[in-house]
């Protein structure tokens, strides 16, 4: 339930395009199974971290986009800014500590919701979107390969979770889509996008899932907040103290740098 796949920082569609080449030829030259599939795992991180200008096909197969298909990182304010992005919650332990901290350092975040979890703590749900922040559906099973798997399950697995997060937070919006582990493709992000949820990417992650240590992360986060504005980090899936000890010294030190708290570009 943990691990967003870091992998997704490729921007060039060029070098994704080179990898899915490599996948044919690999094919047509029957290797070993397992290289294949590691390349297949490369190409889906190029399909994730495609620009957000890239272009996209629409399949007719599926409904049409009444958002933007691309996936997001920028802010929708201008000059400088951060996102703060939380996954794989809502989590008893840790949401609680995150909205604290948001509140005290007025900040707000998108939370990315796993369908379950959103059924399990519909207060929590309710007590985010009451502090104005925003929901994102983060699919039922947190399936990381989910990119391999056909569109069928795909659907049901973006649509099941955005009919529990539905019911748990009394019809609220639901903003984005985040595809586990930044799983996309574009019949993925042409179901999110049919159904209003802007497929959401990120600029920094520090790994909080792998638990570095506070110092680390902090560091982290603010070495790599020249990439760009969206952080990944997580309030659910595993034991989040790290994340909730580091986000208390960079809120404060993102309004020190001159940022404010934006969100994603939704439209
Ligand atoms: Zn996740």
């Amino acid at each position: 339930m943990s691990n967003d796949n870091p992998g997704i920082r490729n921007d060039s569609g060029k070098r994704a395009g080179t990898v899915r080449l490599a996948v044919v030829t690999t094919v047509v030259l029957a290797l070993a199974g397992a290289t294949v599939f590691a390349l297949l795992a490369d190409a889906s991180a190029g399909e994730a971290g495609k620009s957000a200008g890239a272009t996209t096909t629409v399949d007719p197969a599926l409904p049409p986009p009444t958002v933007d298909m691309a996936i997001v990182r920028e802010s929708e304010d201008g000059g400088k800014t951060v996102n703060i992005t939380l996954d794989d919650g809502p989590d008893p332990r840790w949401t609680p500590k995150a909205l604290e901290l948001l509140e005290r350092y007025r900040a707000k975040a998108v939370f990315c919701l796993t369908g379950p979890n959103a059924a399990a703590h519909p207060d929590l749900v309710k007590k985010i979107v009451a502090a104005g922040h925003r929901l994102c559906d983060h699919s039922v099973s947190h399936n990381t390969a989910m990119d391999k798997k056909p569109v069928s399950y795909q659907e049901k697995e973006i649509l099941d979770a955005k009919r529990l997060i539905d019911r748990a937070s009394g019809g609220e919006r639901i903003w984005y889509y985040r595809a586990p582990g930044g799983s996309f493709t574009p019949q993925i992000r042409q179901i999110a996008a049919a159904h209003g949820m802007r497929n959401l990417g990120w600029n920094i992650d520090p790994a909080d899932f792998r638990e570095p240590g506070t110092d680390t992360l902090v560091r982290s986060v603010k070495n790599q907040l020249s990439k760009g504005p969206t952080v990944l980090l997580h309030d659910g899936g595993g034991n989040r103290a790290q994340t909730m000890e580091a986000l208390e010294p960079l809120l404060p030190w993102f309004a020190a740098e001159g940022c404010h708290f934006s969100f994603p570009k939704a439209g």
